[in-house]
């Protein structure tokens, strides 16, 4: 559920009329809204009531600062897989006894950053990774809290680009070298083994991979148990799917929630949740305004001023995402095919393939649905583009919580050397 809805012919944000914001900000802009993102972390909440649960939000989702607060206040805690999500998290107000770190490729500064901080996991992906982190935690004289994510051999995730629980993939220790990775652990000094972890995939919208996947770790973590490691904690990762389509029904975080009680019941573990696109996906849109249509012999494209540097989750999985007028279109509006595409000089910059749409005149605002998680995260300046604005919407206020930058923003970090003559 969110809280994105027409009222009085124009698509609103809570108490917001999104032409406002299109107007007093210009476009392409995501707009977030606080109230879907606070009721998506206490339905989660809601849902694990009664289990021993730490809700780290997945910070890769969505990572700004004023999302970040507004889900600190919530109690979350953070999922990061790099030192600048590590301090984004921390200067968010989320204690660092509340982040798990979590990737394939900490460095030794990132992971010294985490041990200073004090952080309540590292999530280990590699024997390499382990021997490090034990050099880097011991030179410090400090126990890293360890848990090893084990690549389960579990197909899931709404786009083999999403799946990351195969064999083949990168991420985890091959299941057939994890008792014996943790049998490593338990001997390397500045390691404190303490918990398992998974994670299958993203946009995953049945529970039967998820299911396999936890029972498999579980029956791992009790077997390392009796081999006495201190196994007191399961980190089940993301992934839970969200409604992209009307027509999509993922499974409701009551059930998701339900089966993972079943999968740990009665063994007394702490369980992690990183939940990340569950929460933020249907929290944000990004408005756009239609430039131009332009006739090509078998197709008819439409072309707005937002682009793939501003939402890559169609160029890069195929996704799909709802395009809404944000002038409500009447019962008889005559509809159109369009291929939406934007400025960007690829041709992967296209966000629809025949979508139809209520007939669309250049200047006409559109917003693209649920791009709350991975759209701002993933935007770029490609083409001298400036990056793409954020606002948050609470209630009948908005506020500005990442502004667009000017040409000198852009180029502040950039220097010609003076062996090159430019123009005075
Ligand atoms: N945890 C890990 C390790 C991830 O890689 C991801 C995303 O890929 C997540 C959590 C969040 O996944 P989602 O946004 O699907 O919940």
């Amino acid at each position: 559920m969110h809280h994105f809805y027409y009222a009085e012919g124009r698509l609103h944000c809570e108490g917001i009329d999104l032409d406002r914001i299109a107007d007093e900000i210009g476009t392409p802009v995501y707009v977030y809204s606080t109230a879907t993102f606070v009721r998506h972390a206490n339905v989660l909440k809601e849902a694990f009531r009664g289990q021993d649960v730490l809700i780290a939000y997945s910070v890769k989702a969505n990572g700004n600062l004023a999302v970040l607060a507004t889900l600190a206040a919530e109690g979350c805690g953070a999922d990061v897989v790099s030192g600048g999500e590590m301090q984004r998290a921390l200067t968010a107000g989320i204690p660092a006894s509340r982040i798990v770190f979590s990737g394939v490729g900490k460095t030794a500064a990132e992971m010294k950053l985490a041990l200073e901080a004090g952080i309540h996991q590292f999530n280990v992906e590699s024997a390499g990774e382990l021997k490090l982190l034990s050099r880097v935690a011991a030179g410090l004289g400090l126990a890293a809290p360890v848990a090893l994510r084990v690549n389960p051999d579990v197909a899931a995730g709404g786009h083999p680009n999403i799946s990351t629980g195969k064999a083949g993939d990168k991420f985890g220790v091959p299941w057939t070298e994890a008792e014996a990775l943790y049998d490593e652990a338990g001997r390397l000094p500045g390691i404190r083994v303490v918990g398992v972890d998974v994670h299958i995939g993203s946009q995953i919208g049945e529970l039967a991979p998820m299911r396999a996947a936890f029972e498999k770790v579980v029956g791992l973590a009790l077997r390392l148990r009796a081999q006495g490691h201190a196994i007191t904690r399961i980190d089940v990762g993301g992934g839970l799917g969200i409604p992209y389509r009307s027509s999509d029904s993922p499974a409701p975080p009551a059930d998701y929630a339900a089966m993972i009680a079943e999968a740990t019941a009665g063994h007394g573990f702490e369980v992690i949740l990183e939940p990340g696109r569950v929460i933020a996906g249907n929290a944000g849109v990004l408005l756009t305004t239609a430039l131009y249509e332009k006739q090509a012999p078998d197709r008819t494209f439409l072309i707005v001023d937002a682009g793939m540097n501003d939402l890559m989750r169609p160029a890069l999985y195929g996704a799909h995402h709802e395009i809404l007028p944000l002038a409500e279109p009447a019962a008889n509006s005559a509809y159109k095919s369009y291929d939406v595409v934007g400025p960007i000089c690829e041709s992967t910059d296209k966000f629809a393939t025949g979508r139809d749409l209520p007939e669309v005149q250049p200047g006409d605002r559109l917003a693209f649905m649920s791009a709350g998680a991975y759209g701002a995260v993933l935007s770029s300046a490609y083409n001298a583009r400036p990056l793409v604005p954020e606002v948050l919407v609470h209630g009948d206020r908005y506020s500005v919580v990442r502004r667009r930058p000017d040409f000198e923003d852009m180029i502040r970090l950039e220097e010609v050397p003076d062996w090159i003559r430019t123009k005075a």
